[in-house]
């Protein structure tokens, strides 16, 4: 037995669910927490205990001292952090460990270091890892950022420099461009992340985004668990995620695992993260940043290696070693992971919000589903639109395509408009089919897709 018997759980939605079952397979007690909005939510009942936090909806899972509090009182060893929300918070992993909880999540140094993407790019430098020609400082300076693109050459990308999720990021194509793009990215840095600082960096055109999984112990142990192709994105945000990616050429496979692997050893990292990388037409590879969470599309992992990523990590913050080599993980046919999202296609992706009045999952062999929501469930406004996550597998591409195919059309949730249409489209576009996208695939297609 670990020393992990009872697990806070400081998120909502899907992933809190997803924790909650890895715990219960553990036989470890799980406790939830809810905003006030989210009373009905799945996964307070799921949980052995729940305890609400009132006040601003959002602030409550961000409400660290609360959460830690809460902890103490219903005498958890552990906090599990999921993803967003507080887990690339290195100060509240520190709090943590300073009130006797176990973080579930890698060193408070590393969730620092990663958290700011120059300084990560940086350090991987350091270790190996190929990365663009870029500012290693952050720019505030308008004449001084236009000085910097000129050097680095056109295109170039600017992004928030403490920023996520596709925001604030601009790409400038000349010279006479970049004021105005520099303008509106740090301005919407400003408004999303509260720090407008940006940087530079130089832009790769028609690039494949592909990410390692990394799972490491305490005791050196690093491992990967193969890559994941997220290209298809729309406007820099993920949108559908597939595992091995269906044309990698394997030479750049195994050159992305040994870099990978090599350079999270260097540095000492445990738990899980994903490296993210962009590679070029002529299979360069850069990297882009870290991830030092379990990410959304961790199930096309789970899926083609039989690994519980959540179990492990787990296991891996109580001090357990690995329990198998690299040479034990073994890869097996392609997942397909579809991000659900509450939004309308038909209006340029506009968050809709309402309560599912009729709901009918896909079932089925090779489909799975990862969601918190339920007939008659109201979908609040206040959080991401991201409501469940369906993936499909199959022994090979071709047959995890038409799996998706099928799995889409028997999906059905009506009481507001979901992004399900347009997922139905892209399984049966030919490009996508055919394997042939890069990240602009989808942000090209809109135009016939809608
Ligand atoms: P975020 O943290 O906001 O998700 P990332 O740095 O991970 O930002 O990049 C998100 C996406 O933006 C990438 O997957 C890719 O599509 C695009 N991108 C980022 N940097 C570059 C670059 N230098 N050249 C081309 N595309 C890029």
């Amino acid at each position: 037995m670990g020393k992990i018997k009872k697990v806070l759980i400081a998120n909502r939605g899907e992933i809190a669910l997803r924790i909650i079952r890895a715990c219960k397979e553990l036989e470890i007690a799980s406790v939830a927490i809810f905003s006030e909005i989210d009373v009905e939510g799945i996964w307070v009942r799921k949980a052995d205990e729940c305890y609400p936090i009132l006040g601003d909806v959002v602030q409550a899972y961000l409400d660290y001292e609360k959460i830690i509090s809460i902890a103490k009182k219903a005498e958890c060893d552990a906090i599990h952090p999921g993803y967003g929300f507080l887990s690339e918070n290195a100060d509240f992993a520190k709090a943590c460990e300073e009130n006797g909880l176990i973080f579930i999540g890698p060193k408070p140094e590393h969730i620092e270091l990663f958290g700011d993407k120059m300084a990560s790019k940086v350090a991987m430098k350091k270790v190996g890892v190929p990365v663009l020609e870029g500012t290693d400082e952050p720019i505030i300076n308008i004449e001084e950022g236009a000085k910097i693109a000129k050097q680095i050459g056109f295109p170039v990308i600017i992004k928030a420099a403490f920023g996520g999720g596709g925001r604030g990021m601009r790409i400038v194509r000349a010279e006479k461009d970049f004021k105005d793009m520099f303008e509106s990215a740090t301005n919407e840095a400003k408004k999303y992340f509260g720090r407008g600082e940006a940087f530079i960096e130089k832009y790769v055109e028609n690039p494949r985004h592909i990410e390692i999984q990394i799972i490491a112990d305490k005791y050196g142990n690093v491992l990967h668990l193969g890559e994941r192709d997220c290209s298809i994105q729309r406007r820099h945000q993920k949108v559908i995620e597939i595992a091995p990616s269906p044309r990698l050429d394997a030479s750049t496979r195994k050159e992305l695992y040994r870099i990978a692997t090599k350079a999270m050893f260097k540095l000492g990292y445990e738990s899980v993260g994903t490296i993210e990388f962009l590679v070029d037409e002529n299979n360069n590879i850069y990297f882009i940043e870290m991830n030092t969470r379990v990410q959304v599309e961790h199930p096309v992992t789970e899926t083609i290696t039989g690994v519980d990523i959540i179990q492990r990590m787990i296991e891996i913050a109580e001090g357990d070693k690995l329990q198998f080599l690299q040479e034990d993980v073994q890869f097996r046919g392609y997942a397909i992971e579809f991000r659900i999202n509450a939004e309308n296609p038909q209006k340029n992706f506009m968050p809709s919000v309402g309560t599912i009045s009729k709901y009918l999952t896909p079932g089925g062999p090779g489909v799975r589903i990862d969601t918190s929501i339920y007939t008659g469930y109201k979908v609040p406004a206040n959080y991401d639109s991201m409501i469940g996550k369906l993936i499909v597998w199959a022994l090979d591409w071709k047959g995890a395509v038409k799996k998706a195919k099928r799995a889409l059309d028997e999906f059905y949730i009506e009481g507001f408009p979901t992004n399900i249409p347009l997922h139905r489209e892209i399984v049966r576009d030919q490009d996508f089919i055919d394997g042939k996208f890069t990240t602009n695939y989808l942000d090209k297609k809109m135009e016939i897709f809608t």
